[in-house]
């Protein structure tokens, strides 16, 4: 029930890629945590469908060095690697079909990181609203957060994309990713593509305990998210804690009934159904049982997901074959279209 919209104009043709599909899809995730249920509607379904499209190439990078841009435990961060890879693969990615990759392996993303970022001004990333809202409440900011921006524009460029798949907190992103292909082309000769935007339909989920939040990997607060892996105890019990109003019957009213909505969104998510249908088919649930009602859905859907998650984070050494291949078909592509630009801008 997700249908992908495109938007910004002047996305490359495929004799400009030089690539032989029509559309080559690149996306990034942090490993920051087991995906939860946002992660997997905003962005692994909708790459599951994609990857479903004749023509179109899908390029899917678990962003290490963007993890890093906020304090990390290296034991932590080396099973949370591992951990995307099995959820993603788990969620239906083919790594045959797709190329599913670790960033930190292709050195070339930070290298072009760094040309893009001499490219990149002050002012261009002071306005951009995430590192703003990111480091709000930070005594230091890490450059590192600052320049995200740049490096992900080097991520998306370095294989010449066409389109990138990202929320609408993201959009600001891709546009400055479209500002420096254009400013690279100019000055030193065409290489690389304008990549477009696409935006799913589905609203954001929200944290189950504040609904004025996102939910996200790396909320403090474990309750706040459902996360792929957990059980169906785990699920039931954060569902019965979302917090929820005084109001007892079901509505769907985002705006002044935002958790008892959330809920309706993540069960409509799971259905065909639009979120105004689900309500007609709960009017005779109270709050509670509602909340029943959702945990179910869940439960039955994310069960066979848990289930190969587990498998996989077992299966080392087929974890660790997709992840060398990876890197090495990932390679492939960015030294390509490095090793132009290093000609180009006068290092070789
Ligand atoms: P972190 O909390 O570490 O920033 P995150 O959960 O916000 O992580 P990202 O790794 O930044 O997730 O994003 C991965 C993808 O998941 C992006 O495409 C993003 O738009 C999508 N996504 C993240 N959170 C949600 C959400 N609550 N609802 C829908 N999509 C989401």
């Amino acid at each position: 029930n997700i249908t992908n919209r495109c938007f910004s104009s002047g996305a490359a043709h495929p004799e400009e890629t030089g690539h032989k599909y029509n559309k080559r899809v690149f996306s990034g995730i942090q490993p920051t945590g087991v995906p939860h249920l946002g992660n997997y509607f905003g962005a692994i379904k909708p790459w599951v469908d994609l990857q479903k499209e004749d023509g179109t190439e899908v390029i899917l990078c678990v962003v290490d060095l963007h993890a890093l841009t906020l304090p990390q435990d290296p034991t932590k961060l080396r099973e949370n690697i591992r951990d995307m890879f099995a959820s993603i693969l788990a969620c239906g990615i083919d790594p045959k079909k797709s190329i599913l990759f670790q960033q930190s392996s292709v050195s070339q993303h930070a290298e072009l990181g760094w040309i893009l970022g001499c490219m990149t001004t002050l002012p261009k990333l002071e306005h951009l609203p995430q590192w703003k809202q990111k480091s709000e409440t930070m005594k230091e900011v890490p450059l590192g957060l600052f320049t995200y921006p740049v490096l992900q524009a080097a991520d998306i460029l370095l294989y010449k994309a066409t389109h990138v798949p990202v929320g609408d907190d993201q959009v600001k992103h891709v546009e400055l990713c479209r500002h420096l292909a254009n400013l690279f082309n100019k000055k030193y000769g065409f290489v690389f593509p304008k990549p477009k935007v696409i935006t799913g339909d589905l609203k954001r989920l929200k944290s189950l305990r504040n609904p004025a939040k996102k939910m996200s990997k790396s909320d403090t607060d474990a309750n706040s998210r459902i996360e792929l892996t957990d059980s169906d105890d785990v699920i039931r019990q954060k569902l019965k804690k979302a917090v929820s109003d005084f109001t007892s019957y079901i509505s769907y009213e985002p705006e002044s009934r935002p958790a008892i909505s959330n809920l309706v969104n993540i069960h409509a998510a799971f259905t065909d159904l639009l979120p105004e249908e689900i309500v007609e088919e709960s009017l005779a649930l109270d709050t509670l049982a509602y909340k029943e009602r959702v945990a179910d859905v869940v439960i039955a859907n994310l069960a066979p997901i848990r289930k190969e998650i587990v498998r996989l984070r077992g299966d080392t050494s087929y974890l660790d074959e997709v992840i060398r291949s990876g890197a090495d078909r990932a390679a492939g592509i960015a030294t390509d279209t490095y090793d132009k630009v290093k000609q180009l801008v006068g290092f070789t």
